[in-house]
């Protein structure tokens, strides 16, 4: 969450900070500010609200400078105004910083700084960060540092940082010594960008497309003192540290709208292709089985697994459950679920021979980190499946299997969603073939995966009947999304889609649940969702219809096409193309996210920024 973004180089900075910032934004849009130096004076724009707003105020009231910050905010400490947006000054403005994350001991050092004679104007931890490091600043200059010097720079950070506890990615302006800009991360990503006679910092690489393609992925405890004509970079431990250069392959039309008139509808539509992404070379047809090149385990190893635990958050969480249900059915291990938030702390017994898979499309999210970590701690082997290439998580567990999903910008989740089920199948395919199932049942699946993408660009054609289903029902104000085996995940999926971009509230239950409690919700004014395509208990799924009709409640169906059953039961119908069972979710939830999208356009809710919310949730 929050988005930061800094320069030092030749350019004017301002249009690269503002640029930056709303590539950045779906991190976080409670409010914005940049600080750009211009000699000794460093000048700072900031206002609560979007980005486009501090674009107008800069437009207005311009600054000029070749260094800079800026920052997008997720209000973590103190509501979204002008005063707490960021950047924050420290001391009487020697220091300037921006600051994602949360200070845990932020409240005790402020009392102190107060003692120490420090004036607060904001009521952020990320103020503390700023006077603590003009203190700190303070100290060395007492002991005969000169302030002009970046050692004197360096020497304040180094011993500040060893004072917070907390998350922090940051980066500082020093108003005595321009020519330098300090980062440091610890548990917020921070990436470096290499230009010729310039560099870039950013919370990730999309501000810096089109810029250079050359980045360095900050590590924890890793500070980076950046200058016209060079980087440094130190470990806290182990100091100075070779920068491990890597080439960004993201396309600027990667991070554009291109024709559509949102992020979440361009994602939904980039399906068909990030779930062919998914599999591009991981599908062995002689084998019979899926390919993977980065799980770093020998067979023998992998044999050994007897018990994998997925751990995630939010829609991967309902992506692992679909990966529960298919690695138990293909290769018989038993497959835990567990909400990472839970499991940092839950201490669950673990056997030597479990495996933990951390799930999550940013590769960044605070809870499954520490999840992975805890995990890893004790010894066991972790794995990754995430989207973004370089991310902490990527890089912290012992293999992991990347989506290419591409960048997703949508606060809500869809494309990560249907990539992480593709890798999940796959991985099941894998265990399976290692395990109990047949050359010919193995054929079959990778056979029908294959036909996937074609089948997702089907679905896509319901979009027009979709928005005539959003037409009839976007006044209600609650929803219950059913389904059973592989859709009960889906209708878990397809629930929080709604609440999250629509403030509607919608329940997610398997549907034979309804009559253990929430059968009692239902009346005229509560739609229920069924996802009910043709499957082994399609019969027991009708029953439940049924049984919900016949308490006077409307009904919605996901039916596959043709189906007449339900086309007589229910009022509405959707229909998706008939796949196997246990690939339905790749198709079934396409149009729920659908549903989601035109529900929110109707009742005027901003669809890529939904309020409170934002993508890549960096703080516990
Ligand atoms: N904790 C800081 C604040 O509330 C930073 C939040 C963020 O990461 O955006 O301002």
């Amino acid at each position: 969450m929050c988005g930061i973004v800094g320069y030092i180089g030749y350019r004017n900075v301002s249009n690269f900070l503002l640029e930056g910032l709303h590539r950045l934004e779906y991190r976080g849009y409670d409010s914005a500010g940049i600080a750009v130096a211009n000699g000794a004076d460093i000048t700072i724009r900031k206002k609560a609200g979007r980005v486009q707003e501090l674009s107008s105020l800069v437009d207005e009231c311009p600054v000029e400078g070749t260094v800079g910050v800026g920052h997008t905010r997720w209000a973590t400490h103190g509501e979204p105004s002008d005063a707490n947006s960021h950047p924050h000054s420290g001391g009487n403005g020697e220091i300037v910083l921006v600051h994602n994350g949360v200070i845990e001991n932020y409240s005790a050092l402020r009392s102190q700084l107060q003692q120490l004679g420090y004036t607060f104007q904001s009521e952020t931890d990320s103020e503390v960060v700023a006077h603590l490091l003009a203190h700190s600043l303070f100290e060395q200059v007492k002991l005969g540092c000169e302030p002009s010097e970046t050692d004197t720079c360096l020497k304040a950070v180094e011993v500040a940082l060893k004072k917070l506890k907390g998350a922090y990615g940051i980066a500082v302006l020093f108003r005595d010594c321009p020519g330098v800009l300090i980062a440091a991360r610890n548990g917020s990503p921070l990436v470096l960008g290499i230009g010729d006679g310039e560099y870039f910092i950013a919370s990730d690489a999309s501000p810096l497309v089109g810029y250079t393609d050359e980045v360095v992925y900050l590590a924890d405890h890793e500070i980076a003192i950046l200058t016209e004509t060079g980087m440094d970079l130190l470990h806290r431990d182990s100091g100075r540290q070779t920068p491990s250069i890597q080439v960004l392959d993201q396309v600027s039309t990667d991070i554009e709208l291109g024709d559509f008139e949102h992020f979440m509808l361009k994602e939904i539509h980039e399906q068909p292709t990030t779930i062919e992404n998914a599999m591009r070379g991981r599908l062995d047809f002689d084998a019979a089985t899926a390919i993977f090149g980065g799980l770093n385990m020998t067979l023998q190893q992998l044999r050994t697994v007897d018990r994998i635990v997925l751990t995630a958050c939010g829609t991967s969480w309902h992506a692992a459950l679909v990966g529960e249900y298919l690695i138990e059915e293909f290769a018989r291990i038993p497959v835990e679920v567990e909400y990472a938030s839970e499991l940092r702390y839950r201490n669950p017994p673990m056997s030597d021979r479990t495996m933990v898979f951390a799930i999550t499309q940013s590769g960044e999210t605070a809870d499954t980190l520490a999840a992975l970590r805890e995990c890893k701690r004790k010894g066991h082997s972790t794995l990754a499946l995430c989207n973004v290439v370089g991310s902490t998580i990527a890089r912290e567990a012992d293999g992991g299997v990347y989506l290419h999903a591409g960048p997703e910008i949508g606060v809500a989740s869809t494309k990560a969603f249907t990539s992480q089920v593709t890798v999940l199948t796959l991985l099941a395919l894998y265990f399976g073939r290692m395990r109990h199932m047949s050359y010919q049942a193995g054929s079959s699946i990778i056979r029908k995966l294959k036909e996937i993408p074609e089948k997702v660009e089907q679905t896509l054609n319901c979009d027009a009947a979709v928005k005539e289903i959003a037409q009839k029902y976007y006044g209600m104000n609650n929803f219950l999304y059913l389904g059973r085996l592989h859709n009960f995940p889906v209708a878990l999926e397809g629930a929080l889609k709604l609440k999250e971009i629509s403030y509607v509230h919608a329940e997610g239950y398997p549907a034979a649940e309804m009559k253990h409690g929430p059968l009692a919700l239902i009346d005229e004014q509560t739609p229920s969702l069924f996802v009910v395509p043709k499957c082994g208990i399609y019969p027991k799924v009708i029953s439940n219809l049924e049984e919900v009709k016949a308490r006077g409640g409307p009904v919605i169906a996901i039916a596959c096409e043709g189906d007449d059953r339900v086309a007589e039961l229910a009022d509405d119908v959707i229909y998706v193309p008939d796949v196997d069972e246990c690939l339905q979710p790749l198709v079934t939830s396409v149009p729920l996210q659908l549903l989601a999208y035109h529900i929110a356009l109707l009742r005027n809710c901003n669809v890529d920024r939904p309020r409170n919310l934002a993508k890549s949730v960096t703080v516990e």
